[in-house]
């Protein structure tokens, strides 16, 4: 059976039977895997203390029947240290995690996104934790828009995207692919368009992730994360739990 040696960034940590742990891991030759740690939980594993959500490895992977692949070995190339010490760093890398876990799909060439995910990573440990919630730090932001991008995604925000109209643009509709005019907003189901968290998303698309604090003000950072969440669940079906809810859910009594 094939043996595969890549990088892989831990996304996911599930314990499995009595020992083993399945992993969610992201590769940048076959996206998202899952690969069993046989034995990871003893004790006495050295390799299951590596294997935790964030930490980025050197790994060889065996292929087996179906899609599970079994890990064989591991080298740690960096355990992340820095960000699991801070309460906002640790939710918002949490965040970042969890946006890979569902936007990168499994067994696809995916070298944009793990480079996304893992200089979001590394620069997620220097980042100053700002006011308000980790899910909206620019760095998650960023790191969201441009797995949007790299799945082909990118709304439009230049021109109306249902009528190619020049601004102004008023609307936002995930279903037209991005920011419409006054007359396409009608019946379009579109919402109103925050004019900043449209340039804020803009600025995050176009430059690179260690800008994105530029990019984002305190004040447009909720708008850039309801259109990405919109084109998400709008063009993938993905709704991302540390986002903004889309509905109102019920909390269990
Ligand atoms: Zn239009």
């Amino acid at each position: 059976m094939a043996t595969i040696e890549t990088e892989a960034v831990v996304l996911r940590t599930l314990r499995y039977g009595e020992s083993d742990a399945i992993l969610s891991l992201l590769t940048p030759g076959l996206g998202r895997v899952s690969a069993i740690a046989k034995g990871a939980r003893k004790p006495t594993s050295r390799q299951g203390g590596r294997l935790q959500p964030g930490v980025r490895l050197h790994v060889m992977l065996v292929e087996g029947r179906g899609d599970l692949m079994t890990l064989r070995s591991t080298q740690v190339v960096d355990a992340g240290a820095g960000l699991w010490v801070d309460g906002y760093r640790l939710l918002a890398a949490g965040c970042v995690l969890e946006a890979a876990l569902r936007v990168v799909p499994e067994h696809e060439e995916a070298a944009a996104s793990f480079n996304v995910i893992t200089r979001a990573l590394v620069l997620l440990r220097a980042t100053p934790p700002r006011e308000g919630e980790p899910r909206l730090d620019p760095i998650v932001l960023g790191t969201q828009a441009k797995l949007l991008a790299a799945s082909g995604l990118v709304p439009r925000l230049a021109s109306c995207a249902a009528c190619g109209a020049a601004p102004p643009l008023t609307g936002f509709s995930a279903t037209a692919g991005g920011a419409v005019c006054t007359p396409c907003v009608v019946g379009s189901g579109a919402e109103r368009l925050d004019p900043a968290a449209a340039d804020a998303l803009v600025g995050l698309l176009s430059r690179p992730l260690a800008d994105a604090p530029a990019q984002v003000d305190a004040d447009a950072a909720a708008g850039v994360e309801r259109m990405i969440a919109l084109m998400l669940r709008e063009h993938l079906g993905v709704t991302l739990r540390s986002g903004t809810p889309l509905s109102v859910t019920t909390r269990p009594r």
